[in-house]
């Protein structure tokens, strides 16, 4: 069983909360549960046992702790050497009793794979488009030199741990809903799972006993022209150090600033240009927006067939291959880095009406002349004046009661997870 599968017994995120943990596990023991629901059937009730001893973990902080640091090893003190399936671990987590022969304590312990370090990186639109290699420092742990990772002085020897006997586990009761439901084991937190502990005269004054000390570290990030946001950039054994331990990744996740100019999707880039009237009506040839690298986009209107066009606001053209680099492993790229092959750049227009103060400036009379003519009424027996007010579309609906806003957000709800 994979580290994680707790969470997907119960349904929930690895960063569900205790609530949300809580309610999953109310809604799947009364789905599973052997006496009400199930009578006949054994394998709701070995998932009912299941759900119960996920449940048990991920709702007990310092188990969930262990959990996430070590999965079902952590759980078992170091168990989990052969001949141990995860159904015999969650017999012995739920059934309460026979503990006999399990684990054992010390020999055998498998080398555990510390958690990873999960690091949000804000990344400019530019980078992202030009690429950059960033050059930081972070703190981390690591195996303490002076002792390696002993935790005590040259020659002294660790005794064994008071709180686990030096099983490295300790038990826990546990209880679901008021009723017991018998024992967890649990990595000891005194000894950390060790069993061993060092006494205070013979720590390590570098560590303190610690058995690790804080370094500053330098890494270096290599962002890719074209790498989309979110992307996880995966530092190798980067992570925090632990004794007897391979460290876990550094991972940073890219986050995409919101650009100024552009909006992306996917390799596709989408830039507003705002144009006047007399461009919209009578064409234009200009820069009208600088690109990601800098370079001016020269766009002529009448560069098109039959050279005239009228631009009204919504009208949207495309510029093949100016978007983003199409970033992939293995796309055949430039000498600079840069894939080779890009997605489109969409220009969206918007025309932009002159302001009152303008119909001062010009002849009325002369411009009506020479604009389109106004439309005539249509035909109507009964024509009212119409009293009117400046509002905002937004309202359209607004006042009507018959909406009822909960059950309406639910449907959309449903019918999104459903497509
Ligand atoms: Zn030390
Ligand atoms: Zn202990």
């Amino acid at each position: 069983m994979e580290n994680g599968s707790l969470y997907e017994l119960l349904g929930v995120k690895s960063t569900a909360t205790t609530v949300e943990i809580k309610a999953a596990y109310r809604k799947k023991a009364m789905k599973y549960h052997p006496v009400s629901k199930n009578p006949n059937d054994p394998e709701a009730h070995a998932k009912f046992q299941e759900i119960a001893a996920a449940y048990e973990v991920l709702v007990d902080d310092q188990a969930r702790e262990m959990y996430d640091q070590y999965g079902l090893d952590g759980l078992s003190g170091g168990g989990g050497g052969p001949g141990f399936s995860p159904e015999d671990l969650f017999e012995h987590l739920f059934a309460g009793g026979s503990f006999g022969g399990f684990g054992g304590g010390g020999g055998g312990r498998r080398k555990r794979r510390g958690s990873d370090s999960t690091i949000p990186y804000e990344v400019s639109l530019q980078d992202l488009y030009q690429g950059k290699t960033v050059k930081m420092q972070i703190e981390k742990t690591v195996v303490c030199a002076t002792c390696s990772g002993s935790g005590g002085k040259p020659g002294t020897k660790p005794k064994q741990c008071s709180r686990c006997e030096g099983e490295g586990v300790i038990m826990t009761t546990r209880s679901v809903g008021g009723a017991n439901v018998g024992f967890a084991r649990i990595a000891c937190p005194q000894c950390k799972g060790s069993g061993m502990t060092i006494r205070e005269k013979d720590r390590c004054k570098k560590c303190k006993g610690e058995k690790t000390t804080k370094e500053k570290k330098r890494l270096e990030l290599q962002i890719e022209p074209g790498m989309p946001d979110e992307y996880h950039i995966v530092l190798h054994g980067e992570g925090d150090q632990e004794p007897e331990m391979t460290p876990g990744d550094v991972i940073f996740v890219l986050k995409c600033k919101e650009h100024d100019a552009f909006e992306r999707a996917g390799a596709d880039l989408l830039a507003h240009v705002r144009i006047t009237l007399s461009e919209a009506l009578l064409g234009f040839s200009r820069v009208v927006l600088t690109h990601l690298d800098g370079r001016g986009i020269r766009f002529d209107s009448r560069a098109q067939e039959g050279g005239k066009k009228i631009y009204k606001s919504g009208d949207t053209v495309v510029i093949r291959g100016e978007g983003m680099p199409i970033w992939k492993k293995d796309a055949p790229r430039r000498a600079s880095g840069a894939p080779v092959e890009k997605g489109d750049l969409f220009i969206l227009f918007e025309v932009e009406m002159p302001d009152e103060g303008w119909l001062d400036t010009v002849d009325v009379q002369a411009l009506r002349a020479m604009l389109p003519p106004g439309k005539p009424d249509l035909q109507a027996s009964i024509v009212d004046e119409a009293k009117f007010e400046p509002s905002d579309i937004a309202l359209f609906g607004d006042g009507d009661d018959a909406w009822e806003d909960d059950e309406f957000d639910e449907t959309e709800d449903t019918q999104c997870r459903n497509q």
